[in-house]
């Protein structure tokens, strides 16, 4: 099952993503945490892309291009992926078909999750991630994760001016894609402007069609 996952910044991708995880046991690739991790250890990669990152822009197109190829020729990769976060431009799902192409591989289905940006905005601004097992929560939780006790922190581009930033980009460079996908009969579209295991009922209807 090769999937990607659409919508805006803070639409629910990396939550319905983890459920996919569970569910067809493939790898889930995001380029965003591609990107933090890389800039975590100090990688010239990590770097570039914080230039990016910081101003809610995107990352050029060649480099995520480059990094995308060589990802999905990865091995573990040969059974189906979950691709959040990428493609996030015409050029990068025009580059994807053709990397796919060469391995006789093709996108199963495209879910673009919607989300209200005003409801968005307060669901970013309030997000944090654990710094321990990495599940996603909201700041009502405290300071701690109550799965595991690690911090509870805030991404750095979880602020409103980065967030609205993020928005128009998407806005203008992402949602294209939609109907890039639905031109090719790829596209389902789900409100996630649901509780989190409605949408999951959703997203799994659609991989199973
Ligand atoms: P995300 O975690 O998906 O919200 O991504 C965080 C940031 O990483 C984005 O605001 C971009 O700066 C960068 N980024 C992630 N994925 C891409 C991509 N496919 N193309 C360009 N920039 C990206």
């Amino acid at each position: 099952m090769n999937i990607v996952l659409l919508g805006a910044p803070g639409a629910g991708k990396g939550t319905q993503a983890a459920r996919l995880i569970e569910e067809y046991h493939v790898p889930h690739i995001s380029t965003g945490d591609i990107f933090r991790a890389a800039l975590s250890e100090g990688t010239p990669l990590g770097l570039e892309a914080k230039k990016y990152m910081d101003a809610g822009e995107l990352v050029p197109d060649q480099l995520v291009i480059d990094l995308m190829d060589e990802r999905l020729s990865q091995a573990d990769t040969a059974p189906g992926f979950i691709l959040d976060g990428f493609p996030r431009t015409a050029a990068q799902a025009v580059a994807l078909d053709e990397a796919l192409g060469a391995s006789d591989r093709v996108i199963d289905v495209a879910l673009s999750i919607d989300v209200d940006p005003e409801v968005i905005v307060k669901r970013l601004s309030s997000r944090r991630t654990c710094a321990s097992c990495g599940r996603i929560t909201s700041a009502d939780e405290g300071t701690s994760c109550k799965e595991c006790g690690g911090a509870l922190e805030q991404r750095a581009d979880d602020n409103e001016s980065t967030i609205r930033n993020r928005l128009s980009v998407y806005e203008e460079q992402t949602a294209p894609l939609i109907n890039y996908y639905q031109g090719k009969g790829l596209l389902v579209e789900i409100d996630g402007d649901r509780p989190v295991e409605t949408v999951w009922a959703d997203v799994k209807a659609a991989c199973e069609r």
